[in-house]
């Protein structure tokens, strides 16, 4: 199977759904609770008890408009919204609040990475269609281990919960590149503080729309839709099955229809789900509960202005204001924890490049052996600068500092007190390395010859071997300087 499509051209648009971070729902004072007992975050709004009337939650609109804005959209001053009516059992409603006519914002886009002519880095702009504002459904629970054979249990902690819908223009040309979106989509949510964006916890899902048609063709060939996927792995897979799939269908001189397919990532195949799916069967209207939603300029502008730094800004100061290469920066700003921390540790120690190193290295090391993400790790950047400035200044070694990492990753703690309490303080008593390096020298009377004989570099094997004789705690400054000194008798 190829990510392009061969003799066709790959055209997808993505439909991606986002949580929005606020405390409680779009119009239902229920808070917000991952993981919560099925159905203990809920209100009558939620349930849709008779009599009950939604209110819009302000902070959502907030967080919307900033996602907007910080994806280069318009924002209107106008926005409606509609009931998209639909049934289904975790829709108490009988209809989801979204937008549709007269959504939230157009126009935007958002630049993905690609590789330019002779394989330079760099970017593709995705036009987006529109940014909308929506509530989430609750869940079905079809699972027979929870539900029991053939049962279904619904949960509406779900319902309720605030979303905007991403809609690119049909701008993607392969599964790669659509997997590139959705991280730029994701650095962005995150960066400006809109979502916690993570696709495993679902707030972050997305539909494929996928269609081929002939290398130089301008009209579109007929899509068809993949829902509700879930990892970036299952996005490049059923894109690349619904790829060639689509592929064998015109080969053989068929014609696609369009459908909506759900992609089993233990087969690997896409299957159908319903036959075509168009606006009209919703029959969207303006909901009569909700008036107009009607923003002042000013509030759009002040919401520009508090827009923070996006990572690709991020990584360009990184650049040009510490000296960081390319490939650093970008590494330094794969999420806003990671950015945070490097950007309060240099701030601290006061060397940006040392302390990416020790980032880059040691710290991702250990988060990697640890599955932990920096976010949950107790680990303070000023504690990380306190380290390097001990390595720095020979109060310890950069071995003993290095096997501190993984511990303070995991537990956190304060470093000065660790090396104290392990003996973890660098040898630099003059007394004590004069002592080991008249011995290392001692015992090895042949490579004193050749020091002498003019192999200087046998230095770093008395290096070597004093560090051993000291178990590594020597302040290697402090040795260099006694072992010149020692051999230039
Ligand atoms: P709906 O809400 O009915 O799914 P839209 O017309 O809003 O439909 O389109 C949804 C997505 O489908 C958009 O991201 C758009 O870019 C994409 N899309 C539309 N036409 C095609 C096509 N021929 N091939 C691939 N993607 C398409
Ligand atoms: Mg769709």
């Amino acid at each position: 199977m190829s990510a392009s499509g061969g003799e066709f051209e790959v055209v997808i648009g993505l439909e991606v759904h986002a949580h929005l971070r606020t405390k409680s729902k779009l119009f239902s004072p229920a808070p917000i609770l991952y993981g919560a007992e099925p159905n203990h975050s809920v209100h009558p709004v939620c349930l849709a008890l008779p009599g009950v009337l939604p209110v819009l939650n302000e902070h959502a609109v907030e967080l919307a408009i900033r996602a907007a804005l910080a994806m280069n959209c318009e924002v209107h001053q106008r926005s409606i919204f509609a009931r998209k009516n639909y049934f289904y059992p975790d829709l108490p409603k009988g209809y989801q609040i979204s937008q549709y006519e007269e959504p939230l914002a157009t126009g935007g886009w958002v630049d993905i990475p690609t590789q330019g002519a002779g394989g330079a880095a760099s970017k593709k702009r995705v036009r987006l269609t529109r940014i909308h504002m929506e509530e989430d459904a609750g869940k079905s629970i079809h699972d027979d281990a929870i539900a029991g054979a053939d049962a279904t249990l619904v949960d509406l902690n779900r319902a309720g919960v605030p979303l905007i819908e991403i809609v690119s223009e049909p701008d993607i040309r392969s599964a790669e590149e659509a997997t590139d979106y959705l991280r730029a989509i994701r650095s962005i949510l995150r960066f400006t503080d809109v979502s916690d964006a993570d696709m495993e916890k679902g707030h972050l899902r997305c539909d494929v729309n996928v269609s081929l048609r002939p290398h130089g063709s301008d009209e579109y060939g007929t899509r068809t839709e993949l829902k509700n996927l879930n990892s970036f792995r299952f996005i490049e897979d059923a894109v690349r099955a619904e790829i060639e799939r689509q592929s064998e269908t015109l080969r053989a001189g068929g014609a696609v229809r369009q459908c909506t397919l759900a992609y089993d990532p233990q087969s690997g195949r896409t299957s159908v789900l319903r036959i075509k799916e168009d606006a009209d069967d919703y029959r969207y209207f303006p909901d009569p509960d909700l008036i107009p939603m009607l923003l002042a300029p000013e509030q759009i502008e002040r919401v520009r202005s508090e827009v923070p730094e996006l990572a690709e800004q991020r990584a360009e100061r990184f650049q040009h204001e510490w000296g960081l290469s390319e490939q650093d920066a970008i590494q330094l700003t794969a999420s806003p924890a990671i950015a945070n921390f490097f950007q309060a540790a240099a701030d601290r120690h006061g060397a940006p490049q040392t302390v990416a190193n020790w980032i880059l290295r040691d710290v991702m090391q250990a988060l990697k052996e640890l599955e932990m993400a920096l976010d949950d790790s107790p680990f303070s950047p000023e504690a990380l600068a306190q380290l390097i400035s001990m390595v720095d200044e020979g109060k310890t070694t950069v071995k003993s500092a290095r096997g501190l990492i993984a511990e303070l990753v995991e537990s956190g703690g304060d470093p000065e007190s660790l090396i104290a309490e392990r003996g973890l303080a660098a040898v630099s008593d003059a007394g004590v390395l004069e002592r080991a390096v008249a011995e290392v020298l001692a015992e090895n009377p042949e490579n004193v010859e050749l020091f002498h004989s003019g192999e200087k570099k046998v230095v770093n094997f008395l290096m070597g071997q004093v560090m051993r004789k000291t178990q590594g705690k020597a302040d290697p400054a402090a040795v260099r300087e006694i072992l010149a000194r020692e051999l230039g008798k």
